[in-house]
């Protein structure tokens, strides 16, 4: 049977050689790269497989022998050119199904396998070396810069120091913040190139938590207040005193998200929220979330924010400024400690960011039971504050113990109250009961937390249609877990 090429043209482009041969072994087709590799023009077809193959096909009286086995299993077989020099070829041997019962042999030239593998293998090296080179290049040049930044700002400051007018004070106050802002720029490249080069290595030492979150708060509280925005700080009581970890970047990457959110929000509260997740030996993870009601990202346009130089879109740049780099280098920093970065938004209604990281605890350290924040005394914090074992004059060991009948029973009673409340637009009272089921769910494992912080979120922003999701999916938990919701 003869077969024209160009009505088989992908096999006949194929990269690897392909031979179709009858039941009497007779060579019926053969692509281009067999053609090309074998040495024959299209006299091939017609003669016979074991004049390609003469190792492993044995012609015989009406056909042909072999041992290789028919399937998708690769054998390392002998391929003969038509000068019978001869290479050696990985090959697969199949047969079609239909009634004409045809063989098709795909082979790849072994050698020029291990040729490409390795041509790969160099191209891969001069690229990584290449960008080794770009980022020690930019990282030499950023710390150059760093050097006359420093000297303007030093001597703008000192300046400053002085007595001058009023306009001269204006512009120099310009000057040091335009300083501040490019050694912003400056560190952020820095630590991008460093992050990139695999340069990076994070430094942890003992910490007190609570100051950590303090000092991060005083950073932004002012331009927050003065934009009018509400900041919830909220601190789960589970979390030690002191932990160990990179405290430098853990405030890096909090100081990232926070002031974007306070730069893409121009009314209503932002929230900043630590609990403690999980707890392996002396490992402890913990879990951040920020969150704030401004712009929103699109859907589209969350998977680039995690990118290096991505910002949302060009208008915004030009509006708030900034390099795109800052989330990029929150994701490797939150990679480094072991923890995941993800993000949740609606377009004008706000975003949330939340991240783990896994830290140290210190030896003898017990976790503290610390008054939840409140910049604003907003009704969440109260609520922090009235624990819920005290409604029935319970136990409250036993209603605290995540999975006892009596604590089961308070999830129950507050989840349905909670979304009674929701149901009543009663905002500020599912924050009340939110804040008691939060406390009851405490200690339970870290899915059902988080679904419980995201369910707080969403109460938060006063999202109906995510709170009723988030809703279910922390009642799923909860049922998976025993039923314990199932009459809600
Ligand atoms: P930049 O330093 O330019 O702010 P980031 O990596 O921190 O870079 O942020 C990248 C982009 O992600 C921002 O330019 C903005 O478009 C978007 N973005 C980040 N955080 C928020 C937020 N809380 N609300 C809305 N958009 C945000």
């Amino acid at each position: 049977m003869e077969r024209r090429e160009d009505s088989i043209f992908p096999i006949e482009e194929a990269l690897e050689m392909i031979l179709i041969f009858d039941h009497e072994g007779k060579i019926s087709y053969v692509n281009a790269a067999a053609r090309q590799k074998l040495g024959y023009e299209r006299d091939l077809c017609g003669r016979h497989i074991s004049d390609v193959f003469p190792g492993s096909f044995r012609a015989v009286k009406d056909g042909f022998e072999t041992e290789c086995p028919v399937g998708s299993k690769l054998q390392n077989l002998v391929a003969y050119r038509r000068n019978l020099t001869c290479f050696p070829v990985e090959a697969r041997l199949i047969q079609t199904d239909d009634d004409s019962g045809m063989y098709i042999c795909m082979a790849n030239d072994i050698l020029e396998k291990e040729f490409l593998n390795r041509e790969i293998e160099r191209i891969k090296q001069e690229a990584g070396q290449a960008m080794k080179v770009k980022s020690e290049f930019v990282a030499n040049v950023t710390h150059e810069l760093r050097t006359p930044v420093n000297g303007v700002l030093g001597n703008v400051r000192e300046l400053l120091g002085r007595k001058t007018d009023e306009e001269t004070e204006k512009s120099l106050r310009l000057v040091e913040r335009c300083c501040d802002d490019m050694n912003k720029i400056i560190n952020n490249i820095l630590d991008f190139s460093k992050l990139e080069a695999g340069k990076f290595t994070l430094e942890p030492r003992r910490f007190h938590f609570r100051n950590m979150l303090d000092y991060v708060k005083a950073n932004h509280i002012n331009k927050m207040t003065e934009k009018g925005l509400g900041f919830f700080m909220t601190v789960s009581p589970q979390i030690p005193e002191y932990v160990i970890g990179d405290e430098l970047r853990i405030v890096q990457i909090l100081n990232n998200l926070l002031s974007n959110a306070q730069k893409f929000t121009s009314w209503g509260k932002i929230t900043l929220e630590a609990v403690r997740t999980a707890q392996v030996n002396d490992r402890m993870e913990l879990f951040f979330i920020v969150s704030d009601t401004g712009i929103g990202i699109d859907k589209g346009d969350r998977d680039k924010l995690f990118q290096s130089f991505s910002q949302v879109d060009a208008s915004i740049s030009r509006k708030y400024g900034g390099t795109g780099l800052g989330l990029n280098i929150c994701k490797q920093l939150v990679e480094l400690m072991g923890g995941r970065i993800e993000v949740e938004s609606e377009k004008n209604k706000g975003s949330t960011f939340s991240f783990s990281i896994w830290v140290g605890t210190c030896e003898g350290e017990e976790a503290v039971l610390q008054r939840p924040d409140d910049v604003k005394g907003a009704p969440v914090v109260m609520a922090a504050m009235s624990p819920p074992m005290e409604e029935n004059g319970e136990d409250p060991e036993n209603i605290r113990t995540y999975g006892t009948p009596e604590n089961r029973e308070q999830l129950k009673k507050n989840l349905s109250k909670l979304i009674l409340s929701v149901e009543m637009e009663n905002w500020e009272k599912a924050e009340m009961f939110m804040e008691t089921v939060r406390q009851l769910t405490e200690e339970a494992p870290r899915e059902v937390k988080r679904a419980a912080l995201r369910l707080k979120m969403a109460i938060q922003k006063e999202n109906y249609e995510k709170v009723t999701a988030e809703f279910e999916e922390l009642n799923n938990f909860l049922q998976s877990e025993g039923d314990v919701l199932h009459d809600l």
